[in-house]
């Protein structure tokens, strides 16, 4: 994203939120975005994923300027190429866990079997294997997380932006996930922009940025030292 900016109309005033950020994400890497609460972090998530406006500035996804798409295109896009973990999961409640999981990949136009197939092998992945016939409303918290999860990374995308991705999960749990995170990360090269407050999750990853007063701040590059 380029300059990106993004202001909300309260109380009669603008509440300029982001202010000029700048941020180049390669294929492959792993990066963090912390920040206080409030700092913006969810909005700018959003704003890289299409899911947002900006008030000004541009976004770029897969060589394409988000403002040059139309919604449904936009939408394409954001299918194929990006994968997103909300901070509080989107799941389809009328759907169980497989359903909800194998949805991206029917929206691309896989087969029924081979979408129902994948679901479930990333269900598993994610430790939910004894759970696919399950509701969202017959699932934990963390449960419900992981299935978001698992319908992010499905399609295999080339990033996948994550909101506060394990923050409601115990140690465990949210160690398998960040496992999960470098296999795919490793073998398919997927890149990944994760939102978070675990400081153990940040130091593990390729770059920590700072979001501070509207800009994204760098940044101790790990490993420089090496
Ligand atoms: P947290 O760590 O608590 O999730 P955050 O860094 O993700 O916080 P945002 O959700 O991006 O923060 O919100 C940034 C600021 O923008 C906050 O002050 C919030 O009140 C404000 N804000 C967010 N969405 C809107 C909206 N739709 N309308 C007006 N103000 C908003
Ligand atoms: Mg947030």
């Amino acid at each position: 994203c380029r300059q990106l900016c993004k202001s909300y109309r309260q109380g009669g005033r603008d509440l300029a939120v982001l202010r000029g950020v700048e941020l180049e994400v390669k294929r492959g890497e792993k990066l963090a975005i912390v920040g206080a609460s409030g700092s913006g972090k969810s909005t700018l998530l959003n704003l890289l994923g299409g899911l947002d406006t900006p008030s000004s500035g541009e976004v770029w996804v897969a060589g394409q300027n988000l403002a040059d798409l139309n919604a449904n295109e936009r939408g394409w896009l954001r299918n194929s190429s990006l994968g997103f973990v909300y901070q509080f999961h989107h799941l389809l409640n009328e759907f169980t866990a497989l359903e909800n999981v194998a949805m991206p990949l029917l929206i691309g136009k896989r087969s029924v079997a081979d979408a129902r197939a994948e679901a479930k092998a990333m269900l598993e992945a994610v430790g939910l294997g004894e759970r696919i016939g399950h509701k969202p409303s017959q699932l934990s918290g963390g449960e419900r997380q992981r299935v978001a999860i698992a319908r992010a990374l499905v399609t295999r995308p080339a990033c996948v932006l994550m909101d506060e991705p394990t923050g409601n999960l115990d140690r465990a749990t949210a160690q398998e996930i960040h496992k999960l995170m470098d296999q795919l990360n490793r073998g398919m090269g997927i890149s990944f922009v994760i939102v978070t407050h675990d400081p153990d999750l940040a130091a593990a990853l390729d770059r920590c940025l700072h979001l501070i007063d509207g800009e994204l701040l760098s940044d101790w590059h790990q490993g420089d030292h090496v």
